[in-house]
């Protein structure tokens, strides 16, 4: 089976991502024969509060360099489709910020929570969130906070790691088990789609086979696939083992390669 596009990549345009390498990460893709690969940047609004106190704010993106080696790139590797990109966090806090950059024209825009509200006017990096937060709480929150990202009318197409508090459930809470929150994310899937949006298939940690069986009970049409690298060698992490069971689910790449992969 050919490998989907790569849909949510990080390069050293993310100010995250130290460790990211645009043109690595394209000669990675083409090694390895993937259609396509999305360099999606962060974008944050959202100043979290910090274990000691203090404030971080993710540094701005520098949408002109970033375009630069993105042209660059598409010239040194013809072969490849190389699409534009942004992963931009809490769309529906910050929407009409998010409507001034997509005006420049992206080719996937990505819709993350990564934070929730804490204090008065304050926010919290849901990593840091379990240090105060009973564990189930957090995951819920988080499960309501995407659902009412997609109810908007905001300017994103693809719902990114839906499974995201997840990747940092703390040992002292037990065993991690995504079926203990099976309705929360019927729920949260029900509203991805009913906006008509994409689901993303994260394999970045655990790839969670049980998403797709909910996502197409619940009547989901499409899928995209994201490593969610954050390092060239990060690139289409488990992507095998992601299709396949996208497979057995009747999605199907579709004549454009860059596409989502739908079913009937
Ligand atoms: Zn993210
Ligand atoms: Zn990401």
């Amino acid at each position: 089976m050919a490998l989907p596009a790569d849909g949510h990549v990080h390069s050293q345009w993310s100010w995250d991502a130290p460790g990211g390498d645009m043109a690595r990460t394209c000669a990675r893709a083409v090694d390895w024969g993937l259609p396509a690969v999305a360099f999606t940047e962060h974008v944050d609004h959202t100043p979290w509060t910090m274990p000691d106190g203090g404030t971080l704010l993710g540094e701005p993106f520098d949408v002109e360099g970033y375009r630069a080696a993105l042209a660059e790139c598409r010239d040194r590797y013809p072969g490849l489709r190389i699409l534009s990109g942004v992963e931009f966090s809490e769309p529906h806090w910050h929407a009409a910020d998010l409507r001034a950059l997509v005006a420049s024209g992206f080719d996937r825009v990505l819709g993350s929570v990564h934070a929730r509200p804490a204090g008065p006017g304050g926010y919290v990096e849901i990593s840091h969130a379990y240090a105060s937060v009973p564990a189930a709480e957090v995951v819920r929150g988080y499960l309501a906070e995407a659902a009412r990202m997609v109810a908007g009318n905001t300017d994103f197409e693809v719902v990114s790691h839906l499974d995201y508090p997840l990747r940092y459930w703390p040992a002292s809470a037990g065993r991690c088990d995504i079926g203990a929150f099976e309705p929360e994310f019927r729920d949260a899937l029900a509203a991805i789609r009913r906006s008509g949006r994409i689901l993303e298939v994260n394999t970045r940690e655990v790839f969670h086979a049980d998403l797709l069986a909910w996502w197409r009970a619940a009547g989901g049409r499409a899928v995209t696939f994201g490593s969610d690298a954050h390092h060239p060698d990060a690139l289409a992490h488990q992507f095998r083992a992601a299709a396949e069971v996208a497979a057995a689910h009747g999605f199907r790449a579709g004549p454009d390669p860059v596409g989502p992969w739908t079913r009937e």
